[in-house]
């Protein structure tokens, strides 16, 4: 079959790679019809020192395809069902996998697309309880911004800020995936959303999303304009993924006891932490990763019912890694996806 790999660190080429064996025990196969990509497959293509894994490696995190075939304990999908597969190997027995908490299973095997093969080519096989059905009236493509996306937003803004309607809630990069997806999310159970952009055409983007304030970024100081539009209260939530550049901004712009979660540092991880501002204005510091089944699950539901991605653009699999390269320059708004 063919298989989009790593083959050093840097260099993705499209290759042939054995099929799966047929399903066996609870074994679901998947034919990939759609992956979309993540500024984890960034990290991935650059090379972390922490990455323990072998190459050449299938690339491609996030994806979504059509049940092929299925072994004979497998009852929860069935040929020709539309399914997400859950790329963290988490190993279901573990107190957290117990409690629904598979992103912080005690016991995990990696990461597809990352640590083991992923899901860029044109066959996968997983076990049924990484298989989520996908429900009536979403596409392949919103499919595959589930798990690393929808699901990702899903789990910082509700299970650890706790975002309740009528709050204010900043969301960095609002032109990113994940950004423009917690536009949507917020906006969706009534928060009033402020977002930050890099450029003039990103402020009308992010307008048609919902956004009720859109700042450039690039033309002025976020935390200044924060202040003034809550009446120097600050926001209830903060939503960061850009690390070191907007660090110091989204902490002074929290109101007193307001909540920050990231889920990423795309500037850089090393931030200088005013400390006292923590403890004075009792300041509460989430971080987040990846997601839990019940999130996607919970996401594609909420797909289903119209809070859908915004995609950028559709693209060949051969074309994934030249639009790796718009990924790491941001010249996007919401998600590239490659068909399959
Ligand atoms: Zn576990």
């Amino acid at each position: 079959m063919r298989a989009l790999r790593l083959i050093t660190e840097e260099q993705v080429e499209m290759t042939v790679a054995d099929a799966p064996t047929p399903p066996e025990g609870d074994e679901v196969l998947v034919a990939m019809k759609a992956v979309s990509l993540n500024h984890i497959d960034l990290f991935g293509f650059r090379g972390m020192a922490f990455a323990k894994r072998q190459l050449p490696l299938t690339v491609g995190v996030e994806g979504a395809g059509v049940v092929e075939a299925v072994g004979p304990d497998v009852a929860h999908v069935k040929v020709g069902d539309p399914v997400v597969v859950y790329p963290g190997l988490f190993c279901g027995t573990c107190k957290r996998c117990q409690a629904g908490q598979e992103n912080l299973c005690l016991d995990i095997g990696g990461i597809m697309g990352f640590h083991v093969d992923g899901l860029a080519c044109e066959r996968v096989k997983a076990p049924a309880k990484r298989i989520i059905p996908v429900p009536g009236g979403v596409s392949h493509i919103q499919a595959a911004c589930t798990t690393v996306t929808f699901a990702t937003v899903q789990h910082m803004l509700f299970d650890n800020a706790k975002l309740e309607p009528g709050e204010t809630i900043l969301v960095h990069a609002g032109g990113s995936g994940i950004g423009s997806t917690a536009i949507k999310m917020a906006k969706q159970i009534g928060a009033t959303v402020i977002t930050t952009v890099g450029s003039d055409a990103k402020v009308e983007q992010a307008g048609a999303l919902g956004a009720d304030h859109v700042i450039n970024y690039r033309e002025e100081r976020f935390e200044g304009r924060v202040r003034r539009l809550t009446g120097k209260q600050g926001v209830d939530v903060v939503f960061e993924h850009v690390g070191v550049d907007t660090w110091a901004g989204s902490l002074l712009s929290l109101r007193r006891g307001g909540r920050l979660v990231t889920c990423g540092s795309t500037t850089g991880i090393s931030a200088k932490t005013n400390l006292y501002q923590i403890f004075q204005q009792q300041l509460r510091i989430f971080g987040s990763f990846g997601s839990s089944v019940q999130n996607c699950v919970d996401s594609l539901a909420k797909m289903a019912e119209g809070i859908t991605p915004v995609i950028d653009t559709t693209i060949r699999l051969e074309e994934f890694p030249v639009a790796i390269e718009r990924l790491r320059s941001r010249d996007v708004f919401g998600k590239i996806v490659a068909e399959i």
